[in-house]
């Protein structure tokens, strides 16, 4: 078994001008990993022939199958098919089987193929047709020695269409491919360096079979084992191994494998130890709840939140004292603890949390700089606090604190 390589060409000017997301290679990706298929590189070109048949060449030149989506509509800005007859130098068929397909869906939507729409229906002699239940323009699949070529409309739905009822099917059946398996180890806490250095005599010693990846996020790293050989079985018991030593060795940082996320692993301890939690949230406006409510489920343990971004809020609604907060201010610590003790309280829940800080750009001061972020967890016998400095964008502010919380969170249900 040899290892099988895709490039993938994704065409169109309004990807170049960053109008449009290329989400149709990140899907295609996504899906030659699972069949074992390495996408080697993927290329965005112009509406522009040159580029075109500079990218045909290349990509021949560098892998086994080349995929490509976009340009292939029925107006003169569409280059993909004509170009391809001329790549393969080949004359045009009509496929009048085809065409009739084209007839009857207009002919429900009550109108008439005009002679840009009967063009769908003529495609290269040396290509083979790749139906197109949701759209006009039929896919092709060219076969040139031991090289695949396959061209996709660039719509997502309809070229996903083709993907799943068609080209996936074939790989199947064309290429037997080396096994190829992937595991995600999350970790939270700790940073890509020093979780690198505790790591370094277990990655020297990996199993040649497996290579590893730090993928480094907000408060969170991602460790990606991949095991690629012919036995399916081996290396999975080769990953299992690894993955039980990590847990040895940085087991208190990793909170799940795979599809896991920080709150849905939060999610499972509360459901686990038959607990509650509620969050009272100024600077994360409401994020920590939406990151907990986004996992189904989530009712049986998050009793709600309450996002009390003006003062007078905390201190009317949640009952913050009001000296507490002319005292020591809203981004406190003796601010952070009343309200997470007051949410616990006033939202009957065993656990409440609680967010103030200085998400930036403006609102910082010499004493309280932008990034100041104070968070509290109230379980009814202590409340623990915790005082950070970020130095991200607001956003990522936002999102590391979240990150945070939900670590002490869990870092909290664990030891109980
Ligand atoms: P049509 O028959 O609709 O003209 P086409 O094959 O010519 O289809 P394009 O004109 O290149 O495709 O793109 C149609 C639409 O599909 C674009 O406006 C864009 O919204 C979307 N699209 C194109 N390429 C991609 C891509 N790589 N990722 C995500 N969406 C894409």
């Amino acid at each position: 078994m040899k290892d099988i390589f895709a490039e993938l060409i994704s065409i169109g000017d309004e990807i170049l001008y960053g109008q449009t997301l290329d989400t149709n290679s990140h899907y295609i990706s996504a899906e030659l990993d699972k069949l074992g298929i390495r996408v080697k590189r993927k290329v965005t070109v112009a509406d522009n022939r040159d580029a075109m048949m500079r990218a045909f060449e290349e990509a021949e030149a560098n892998a086994d199958i080349i995929i490509i989506t976009g340009g292939l509509g029925p107006t003169k800005d569409d280059l993909t098919k004509p170009l391809l007859a001329e790549y393969f130098d080949s004359g045009m068929k009509l496929h009048e089987d085809i065409l009739e397909v084209l007839k009857e869906r207009f002919a429900k939507r009550g109108r008439e193929l005009n002679e840009l729409n009967k063009g769908q229906a003529e495609l290269p002699e040396k290509c083979l047709p790749v139906d197109n239940k949701y759209g006009t323009a039929p896919g092709m699949w060219f076969e040139k020695d031991d090289k695949v070529f396959i061209s996709m409309p660039g719509v997502p739905k309809e070229m996903k269409y083709m993907m799943e009822d068609t080209i996936i099917p074939k790989f199947k059946e064309f290429y037997k491919t080396p096994v190829l398996i992937h595991e995600m180890v999350k970790t939270v806490g700790i940073q890509e360096s020093i979780l690198a250095e505790r790591l370094e005599d277990w990655e020297d010693n990996l199993p040649k079979e497996i290579k590893l990846a730090y993928l480094p996020g907000l408060n969170q790293v991602k460790l990606r084992l991949t095991a690629s050989g012919q036995d399916e079985k081996h290396l999975q018991k080769l990953i299992d191994q690894e993955v039980d030593k990590l847990y040895e060795q940085v087991g208190k940082y990793i909170y799940g494998t795979d599809d896991t996320n920080l709150p849905a692993k939060i999610g499972e301890l509360l459901t686990e130890k038959d607990l509650t939690i509620a969050c009272a949230e100024s600077c994360t406006g409401g994020y920590i709840a939406h990151l907990i409510t986004s996992n189904s489920g989530s009712s049986k343990y998050y009793r709600g939140g309450i996002n009390p971004y003006h003062n007078d809020l905390k201190i009317n609604i949640l009952g913050v004292k009001k000296e507490t907060i002319q005292q020591y201010g809203a981004v406190s610590e003796q601010t952070v603890i009343e309200m997470a003790e007051r949410v616990r309280e006033l939202f009957g829940a065993d656990i409440g949390i609680s967010t103030s800080g200085i998400a930036g750009p403006g609102g910082g001061s010499e004493e309280k700089p932008v990034g100041t972020t104070w968070v509290a967890l109230a379980d009814g016998k202590n409340t623990q606090t915790k005082l950070y400095h970020f130095q991200f964008d607001r956003e990522s502010n936002i999102e590391i604190t979240s990150n945070s919380l939900l670590n002490l969170v869990r870092q909290t249900l664990s030891s109980k």
